[in-house]
């Protein structure tokens, strides 16, 4: 059941730790934008035939897209910016049945980072309309990467690659 921030029976939330293991500062380096307003309505997980939603890269970024026709599917790491952080044990349907928060694909964990494989439908500029995402509208942009199953490594190159006259 979709949370808004309530504790649920049997789930445990605790302080979090101090700044000494604080140090990610993360740079946002755009937005998604998706129809869903709210989480109560939002997806649990994208769907390859779900609606066109559209990613905006900010600038000094917009150069990072150079190639990004390359590849048809991207891995979409984003900032589940409405979630609380707290939850070691949690309570998925709410029935009291708790489990980690490390054993689930909550958006609730310490660092609130969600990733979905995403089909690229096109890329203009800085913005790419995609497939396959479930997060909500203005939901923080953390990194993109080609699919790790379809990318081709750049391999180096080997010796005879070049002709040296
Ligand atoms: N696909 C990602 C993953 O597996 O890492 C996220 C899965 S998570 C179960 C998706 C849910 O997170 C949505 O159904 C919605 O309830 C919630 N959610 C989406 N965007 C959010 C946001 N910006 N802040 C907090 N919760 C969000």
């Amino acid at each position: 059941m979709v949370r808004e921030n309530e504790v649920r029976r049997n789930e445990v939330m605790v302080k979090r730790a101090s700044a000494e293991h604080a140090d990610a500062q993360l740079e946002f380096i755009g937005v998604i934008h998706t129809p869903w307003t709210s989480r109560l309505e939002c997806p649990r997980q994208g769907r390859a035939d779900g609606p066109v939603c559209e990613i905006e890269i900010f600038e000094p970024w917009i150069p990072a897209l150079a190639g990004i026709e390359k590849y048809a599917r991207y891995e979409v790491l984003y900032w589940l910016h409405q979630s609380r952080r707290d939850l070691v044990l949690q309570s998925p349907a709410n029935d009291g049945q708790v489990r980690g928060t490390f054993a689930l694909r909550s958006p609730v964990r310490p660092n609130p980072i969600g990733t979905s494989i995403a089909e690229l439908v096109s890329a203009t500029g800085g913005i790419l309309k995609v497939r396959g995402l479930d997060c909500l509208d203005g939901t923080p942009l953390v990194d993109l990467k080609p699919d790790r199953t379809i990318f081709v490594p750049i391999a180096p190159p080997q010796k005879g690659d070049f002709q040296t006259g």
